[in-house]
């Protein structure tokens, strides 16, 4: 029999674990497969771990947890799931009842098929978020594709069944910046799009702060493209043609009017702009070497300091 594992990364969830363990264990019980939930808490500051436990006392061969040290961030969750489950196929699940578990089945009948390696879900309306949240996350999708060679999908979420060997693509994927939506994206894979109408938290509130997305999208940018680099390089060769130009044009008019005085306004005003490129050019070399940086350092992508998985597995 197949084993299923169902990785759920839960920061302050204590109000919907509840309800998503009852849902997700009756899906998964009517399906005719073996499964593990993990769990993992991602540092929360509520009752989420307490309640955990209470799962995995309940029905220890089938609820897992692993609790962090402090807050690492879902991607951070998400990759300890990854790296200790043990299913034949593997999928990640909000804790918030955002997934819907009744698209399970349908997942798991469609990779058994043996078509696809990989069945993902994708929101094909965002109805009840923000518009302003909406239009930039579709600017963003738009734009990542066009200079990125990962193809990212908008709508996207990260509920998707996969198969043991694009796990372990994943899990091979050790980098410390991780960003999933690119990660799935780059290693590619037979993917089957399964589209659903957005459903929303079914209690609690979102973690995620417009400035946090925006801070997501740019690391989705910095970790999957090389354009903005290219860019910063095309630019600085015009820029000098563009000065030897000018330095030719201002010698000849010297040579030929006389009139060198005139002007300083808009000397002021091309140092001003020329100074704020070479800056924000200086701020685009920086996002890359932190990443640099932050790989170099080789830290580990979380610390677990509660499990009843027995020795729990880390990459780094
Ligand atoms: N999450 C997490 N660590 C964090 C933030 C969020 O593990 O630092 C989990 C959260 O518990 C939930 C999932 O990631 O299960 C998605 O978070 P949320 O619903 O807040 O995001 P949204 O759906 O609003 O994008
Ligand atoms: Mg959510």
């Amino acid at each position: 029999m197949d084993k299923i594992s169902i990785i759920v990364p839960a920061y302050n969830e204590e109000e919907v674990l509840p309800i998503f363990d009852y849902e997700v264990t009756k899906v998964l019980k009517s399906m005719e497969v073996d499964y593990e939930i993990i769990y993992v808490d991602d540092g929360s500051h509520d009752g989420t771990l307490s309640i955990l436990k209470v799962f995995a006392e309940k029905d220890s061969d089938h609820k897992k947890y692993i609790s962090f040290s402090r807050n690492f961030g879902k991607e951070s969750a998400m990759f300890a799931g990854f790296v200790n489950c043990s299913g034949d196929y593997a999928a990640v699940m909000d804790a918030d009842m955002q997934d819907p578990p009744a698209l399970l089945p349908e997942m798991y009948e469609k990779l058994k098929g043996g078509d696809y390696d990989c069945a993902a879900t994708r929101r094909y309306t965002r109805k009840g978020e923000p518009p302003v949240r909406s239009f930039l996350a579709h600017r963003f999708y738009h734009l990542i594709n066009k200079i990125s060679d990962a193809n990212m999908v908008d709508g996207a979420r990260d509920f998707r069944l996969m198969r043991r060997e694009m796990v372990d693509a994943v899990i091979a994927m050790d980098e410390y910046n991780r960003f999933s939506k690119g990660i799935f994206g780059w290693v590619g894979f037979r993917t089957l799009w399964i589209p659903y109408e957005n459903v929303e938290r079914a209690a609690g509130r979102s973690k995620w702060s417009l400035w946090e997305l925006f801070k997501y999208a740019l690391d989705g940018i910095v970790n999957f493209s090389q354009t903005p680099l290219h860019m910063v390089s095309s630019l600085g060769i015009f820029m000098t043609l563009f000065s030897f130009v000018m330095i030719i044009v201002i010698i000849i008019r010297q040579l030929v009017f006389h009139n060198s005085v005139a002007g300083w306004t808009s000397m002021v005003c091309v140092m001003l702009l020329i100074g704020g490129i070479q800056i924000l050019c200086l701020g685009i070399m920086g996002q890359y070497i932190s990443k640099i940086y932050m790989e170099s350092k080789n830290r580990p992508h979380y610390i677990a300091n509660e499990s009843n998985i027995k020795d729990i597995k880390k990459i780094r």
